[in-house]
């Protein structure tokens, strides 16, 4: 590496295999879909490219393999200028994700996770100056969750400040919860943190106080902070400053899909320039609305000139 990055990324890579279908099938059923389009994605990847468009400097500790989507996903992240210098080079295949898009903007997601499957400990272990150098460490679920708490522990432990998105959700003991600050979860994932039923029959009016008070009960489980996000609904922060309602932009959605990794990376970069949770967070919506408006995850995320006011 040239430079150590402020933002460090330590996750997946995939290519996303999208295809639109006019609706889901069920169990046991055939439907046809459009031609499939190969888009460069992945939880982690995905974090990095929206941070790195951002103007961020940021890196990826992940794997990839010795194919083509491995050379895809190394394209894509070094024209976002996210450093590839600690993205190994595994013997698996490259990860892959298997998209559904519906019109309705909704998308449905198996994850095969290939090389992300081989991204261990002790590669966190190799790269720790470079994660001790960082501002805000970026985590999420889909590399191995003994590598994601080793992370955490070896970023908290140099006081880099770790934001980690507990999707797909998993269960992390207490001792990883307390370094977290903040933990990012989407309502499905809050619901499953505090072992509650997805409750989707709530009230325009009634969000903002329902999910008030599931970022409190969230931090109760130990974390530094926390922030829910909302879909179309916005968010909702909550820090040692208080509790926050954060407004999505009102955009025409085309495509959800990344639109939580583009949140997650943007919120990085406005962590990583010192600003407040609440800040950093209007900041992250702004950007996943503006991706939103587009298709794809990578290809979707903003740079600071485009993101809607
Ligand atoms: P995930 O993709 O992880 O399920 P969400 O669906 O909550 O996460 O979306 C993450 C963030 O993206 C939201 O908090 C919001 O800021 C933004 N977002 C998502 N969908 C829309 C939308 N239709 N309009 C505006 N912003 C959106």
């Amino acid at each position: 590496m040239n430079r150590r990055a402020d933002v460090v990324v330590v996750g997946s890579a995939n290519a996303d295999l999208v295809v639109t279908v006019a609706r889901r099938p069920s169990a046991g059923e055939t439907v046809l879909g459009d031609d499939v389009t190969t888009i460069p994605g992945g939880k982690g990847a995905n974090q990095a490219v929206a941070a790195g468009r951002l103007g961020a400097s940021v890196a990826l500790l992940g794997a990839v393999g010795a194919d083509q989507y491995g050379e895809l996903l190394r394209e894509s992240l070094r024209s976002a200028n996210v450093d590839t210098g600690l993205l190994r080079t595994a013997r698996r295949p490259t990860g892959n994700a298997f998209i559904t898009l519906t019109p309705d903007g909704e998308n449905t997601i198996v994850v095969s996770p290939g090389a992300n499957a081989s991204v261990l400990p002790a590669d966190v272990a190799a790269a720790s100056p470079e994660v001790a150098a960082a501002k805000v460490i970026v985590l999420s679920l889909e590399i191995p969750l003994e590598t994601v708490r080793h992370a955490v522990e070896a970023a908290s432990s140099a006081g880099v400040r770790v934001l980690l998105n507990l999707s797909p959700v998993a269960p992390l003991d207490e001792a990883t919860l307390r370094r977290l600050d903040p933990l990012v979860v989407n309502e499905h994932e809050a619901a499953w943190l505090l072992g509650e039923q997805d409750d989707p029959s709530t009230s325009d009016d009634a969000v903002a106080e329902r999910f008030i008070d599931v970022a409190r009960r969230l931090r109760e489980l130990g974390p530094r902070s926390v922030v829910v996000t909302l879909g179309p609904r916005g968010a909702v922060t909550s820090d040692e400053d208080g509790t926050t309602v954060i407004d999505a932009p009102e955009v025409r959605a085309v495509d959800s899909t990344g639109a939580g990794d583009a949140f997650a990376g943007a919120l990085a970069v406005g962590l990583a320039a010192d600003r407040s949770l609440s800040d950093a967070a209007a900041f992250a919506a702004r950007v996943a609305a503006t991706a939103v408006t587009r298709v794809g995850a990578q290809p979707s995320y903003p740079t600071s000139e485009e993101v809607i006011s």
